[in-house]
């Protein structure tokens, strides 16, 4: 048995407006933005607007919904940043390393040799974030 949802978790936030994103992209059913702890350039974060914990609760329209925003992120980001490869990341309760707990989906392009920096590592410089987020904003189109 999980948990129930928080709806004090910091991405409830987020979609409430009550804390500050780097906004990418969003749908009737989803919403797209930088994550402030990178593990690589241009990493970001598709997430359900409905309230799921993770992938043990959503349902098969929003987790549908998501993994189609998650798609056009990974296409996004990597053209923005001309990358190798992208990887796409997705934990389920603490013991699989999740530490938000509002359904989401990692999105981190990829370059040869270049290794993967600590998940939930070190805050990045915000001028980086904003300019990273127009790029891929960009090549979302939006
Ligand atoms: P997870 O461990 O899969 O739950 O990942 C949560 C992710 O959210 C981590 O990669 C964090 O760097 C990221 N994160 C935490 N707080 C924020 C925030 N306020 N804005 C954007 N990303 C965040």
């Amino acid at each position: 048995m999980t948990a129930p949802y928080d709806a004090n978790n910091i991405f409830a936030k987020i979609l409430r407006g009550e804390i500050p994103s780097h906004k990418l992209y969003e749908d009737e059913q989803t919403y797209a933005f930088m994550d402030v702890m990178p593990q690589g350039k241009g990493h970001c974060l598709a997430i359900t607007k409905a309230p799921f914990r993770n992938i043990l609760d959503v349902d098969q329209a929003s987790l549908s919904a998501v993994i189609t925003t998650t798609q056009k992120l990974a296409r996004a980001a990597k053209t923005a940043f001309d990358a190798d490869g992208v990887t796409v990341i997705q934990f389920n309760e603490p013991a699989a390393g999740q530490t938000v707990f509002h359904l989401h989906f990692h999105v981190i392009p990829r370059f040869d040799g270049v290794a993967l920096r600590p998940h939930t590592g070190q805050m990045e410089d915000q001028n980086v974030l904003v300019e990273n987020a127009e790029k891929i904003r960009q090549a979302l189109g939006q």
